[in-house]
């Protein structure tokens, strides 16, 4: 009895460890090609006024950023624009991954 309730209790833990709670986004591009193009910056300060650049507005304190090139239309092309990773975790490869869950899922945080 006890290793029959040990297996639900246990089956519970695994399912509900498996929820993942949603995520706003404006789209999902898994399992479809997308044509991704990162662009390492020599320094934040490059970095930032790639964006300025980009959107007409600056943004300190932004370490990264993805820009759809073709919006909404096949193919999928995405840019990622980041500082180069140097470590395994480090803060680049952070936003590295940040930009390219951009690029899978359009917005999917409000700031
Ligand atoms: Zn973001």
């Amino acid at each position: 009895m006890k290793k029959i309730l040990l297996l639900v209790l246990l089956s519970a833990i695994l399912v509900s460890s498996c929820e993942v709670p949603s995520m706003p986004q404006d789209f999902d591009r898994s399992g479809e090609v997308m044509h991704v193009t990162v662009v390492y910056h020599s320094s934040l300060l490059d970095l930032q006024d790639s964006y300025a650049k980009e959107f007409g507005v600056r943004k300190d304190g932004q370490d990264g950023y993805a820009v759809w090139k073709n919006p909404g239309n096949q193919p999928y092309t995405c840019e990622v624009h980041v500082l180069k990773p140097k470590a395994n975790g480090d803060t680049a490869m952070d936003a590295l991954g940040h930009e390219m869950t951009h690029c899978l899922l359009g917005t999917f945080h409000k700031e």
